[in-house]
């Protein structure tokens, strides 16, 4: 394969423009893409045309308006190319228009009552920062989406406004610190997604996954991930093969997938790909995503993106490595040689610093979903407490900061492997703490809570406009200072800055017992589950940050914490029904034929050893009845409870009520079916165990 060639092959990227596009229209557009200016009419006529000539070469016959409603996934509808003319042939059209304004009917995505419904029409506009490319015979355009009224009721519209909210914020910044060449920053974001792969024909088999994406019971398998051999393990050959297949139908889309190995759970896989600017890289973790279920469909497995699939293995996330870099091709999070006297990489250090702590709860909202749930606090997840790992050397600088002496920080270590044919490789300056939800990481910061199925527009839209905010109130702090006092004052409002925000900094380790009672004291946020976080959303203090850097109106955040809750309510409600359908069917079938087998058996047993006590059958038959005994009271009470929590009104309630009793209601549930699978023969349940799906991968 050759990979530089194939590499962008079906994306309408910058070279493809500046070759094929007259000089003055490929200008023009890229100042749309780089600056979000206006684009005249007549230049998007152009480019339309251009393109369309560009995608019916590799293949397209249809073109998209592709988008990122609130449902979390995308959403595309295709219109052929072909316009019938009157002596009954076709030509293919495409025009400006089309290319940069779609109206899709909207009244079927989620608008948390924005949309009433006789403004049913949404519209979908061309985001020119991030390429067009060609999959399954289409042609891709990115847009954003919103309302008849101009709200948001997307992902992509508020995370490029809180791009350009932290843009503007920053160069004030480094424009007072005499960094004056700088006129644009860039979020930058790798995010890690992290995948299960398992057969796709047991997939089938369980109305769990096939409905709600993770498994609601289930008896453990006697192995799980606690012999940690699948760690970075040698690939099995067709997962292997799976994994390149991946790798090139991404590079063909231009997505730069760059690392892939065995997760810590078994049949769990991860891949990284390079970092790019936020949006685009938003753009890529969904078609990533999309492309991962494609191909395991044709390898035969299914691609299991949700965050919890099998209670008691790791969970699935997605880390997002977020980092800021200067149209000057600076990165803003790169401390240099002597960080504790680089006063510009101290100052945006602080900014982030600050505006986690200020904003832990809504940083927490943005990767709350019903899944995400179940991982935070889990075995490998991040606590649900946000705190920041900065490494020691960096907490050594930021101690000196707070004393007012000096460090400069001496950089990279030299570390001994003890074999002298081995290199002397540099230690990372930051050590690597795997507990730490939010950790600097060398050069970027990475944010570890996000759930493996989110799209990570929602962590950085936070992330951007929280660090928007630190950055103005520095910019307020300092925009009066003369240059020659500059580095007095701003060390000054490092520390002070510091000391009102060094709560949020731990460096230990964040699983433990100690930590939840260390952070409770300092007065840091544990936000259990979506409904105990979600009126954090909605407080003065969310809407301020918000709507001061226009980032939502206050009608865009009260429709997004609807939908946001109603979602949660949802997926509770189906999860419970399909636990219910597939105990009351699948399992019972199980059960009872076992128990039926087994008193035939117990019986025949007597018939031929007359006075034998039958104590082996007797003893599984009595578990068993005493077993289904429960089933059927948990089962009575999870029904009854599933229906009164529909008939809620207010959306809180009914999810806290789904949070508080269904969901416990249904754990309840499992613990007896698990108890019961644990004793039937596998043979016996019509779907597949545990033990199958997770270690029969070849
Ligand atoms: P890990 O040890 O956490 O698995 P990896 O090296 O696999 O780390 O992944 C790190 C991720 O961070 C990659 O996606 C990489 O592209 C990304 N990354 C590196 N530098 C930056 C940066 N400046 N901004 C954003 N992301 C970055
Ligand atoms: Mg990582």
């Amino acid at each position: 394969m050759n990979i530089p060639e194939i590499y962008g092959s079906m994306v309408f990227n910058d070279k493809v423009m500046r070759e094929r596009l007259p000089k003055d229209i490929y200008k023009a557009v890229r100042k749309t893409s780089k600056n979000g200016t206006h684009l005249e009419l007549d230049v998007a006529n152009t480019v339309a045309a251009v393109m369309k000539e560009w995608a019916i070469e590799k293949g397209a016959t249809h073109f998209t308006h592709w988008f990122q409603p609130m449902t979390g996934l995308t959403a595309e509808k295709h219109d052929g190319f072909i316009s019938p003319t009157e002596d009954g042939q076709v030509i293919m059209e495409f025009s400006g228009k089309e290319l940069v304004k779609g109206e899709p009917d909207a009244s079927s995505f989620p608008s948390g009552g924005l949309r009433a419904t006789f403004e049913a029409r949404g519209y979908t506009a061309w985001d020119p920062s991030s390429p067009a490319f060609v999959k399954d015979g289409s042609l891709y355009i990115p847009t954003a989406f919103c309302s008849y009224g101009g709200e948001a009721l997307d992902k992509k519209t508020p995370l490029l406004r809180s791009m350009e909210a932290l843009s503007d914020a920053a160069v004030k910044v480094l424009h007072l610190l005499g960094n004056t060449a700088v006129t644009h920053v860039d979020t930058t974001v790798g995010s890690e997604q992290e995948y299960f792969l398992i057969d796709k024909e047991l997939y089938k088999k369980r109305k769990d996954l096939l409905l709600t994406g993770r498994t609601l019971m289930g008896a453990p398998a006697p192995k799980g991930q606690e012999m940690e051999d699948h760690y970075f393990g040698v690939l099995k050959p067709k997962v292997s093969e799976y994994m390149h297949a991946l790798d090139k139908e991404l590079w063909e889309l231009g997505v730069p997938a760059k690392t892939k190995h065995n997760e810590v759970a078994p049949s769990q896989h991860e891949l990284a790909p390079v970092f790019e600017t936020a949006n685009v890289a938003v753009d890529h973790n969904q078609l990533t995503m999309e492309v991962m279920k494609k191909v395991a469909d044709r390898f035969g497995y299914a691609c299991l993106l949700h965050e919890k699939p099998f209670e008691g293995i790791n969970g699935s996330g997605k880390h997002n490595n977020w980092s800021i870099s200067t149209d000057t091709g600076e990165n803003l999070l790169d401390p240099g040689k002597k960080p504790g006297e680089n006063l510009q990489f101290l100052v945006f250090l602080m900014a982030v610093i600050a505006a986690v702590d200020e904003y832990q709860e809504v940083l927490r909202i943005s990767v709350a979903t019903a899944g995400n749930d179940h991982r935070l606090g889990g075995n490998e997840a991040p606590p649900a407490i946000i705190s920041i790992f900065v490494g020691d050397e960096l907490a050594e600088v930021l101690q000196s900061i707070e004393e007012g002496t000096s460090v400069s920080g001496t950089g990279k270590k030299q570390m001994g492997m003890g074999a002298h044919v081995l290199p002397h490789i540099t230690r990372d300056t930051t050590d690597r703490n795997r507990t730490s939800p939010f950790a600097f990481t060398g050069n970027k910061f990475e944010f570890r809570m996000p759930g493996s199925s989110l799209s990570v527009a929602n962590p950085n839209i936070v992330l951007n406009t929280a660090v928007a905010e630190a950055l103005t109130q520095i910019y307020e702090a300092l925009k009066d200072v003369a240059p020659a006092d500059m580095d007095d004052s701003a060390h000054a409002l490092l520390r002070d800055m510091l000391t009102k925000h060094k709560r949020i900094l731990f460096n230990g380790n964040g699983y433990t017992e100690e930590w939840v009672e260390e952070a409770a004291r300092r007065g840091l946020a544990n936000l259990g589950s979506l409904p105990d976080a979600m009126p954090h959303f909605i407080s003065e203090k969310s809407l301020d940050l918000f709507t001061k850097h226009k980032i939502f109106t206050k009608e865009e955040v009260l429709s997004r914490y609807e939908i946001l809750l109603e979602n949660y309510a949802k997926t509770i409600h189906i999860e419970a029904l399909t636990l219910m359908e597939m105990v009351r069917k699948d399992f019972t079938t199980g059960l009872v034929r076992y128990m039926k087998d087994v008193t035939t058996e117990a019986l025949k047993k007597r018939d031929l050893l007359p006075g034998s006590k039958c104590s082996y059958e007797s003893d599984i038959l009595k578990t068993l009845d005493e077993t289904s005994e429960q089933i059927l009271l948990a089962m009575e009470a999870l029904a009854a409870d599933t229906s009164k929590a529909e008939g809620i009104e207010d959306i809180l309630e009914q999810a806290k009520f789904y949070h508080e009793t269904v969901l416990a209601e249904m754990d309840a549930l499992r613990s007896w079916t698990d108890k019961a699978e644990a004793i039937i023969p596998d043979e016996y349940l019509p779907y597949p165990t545990y033990e199958k799906m997770l270690f029969s991968l070849r």
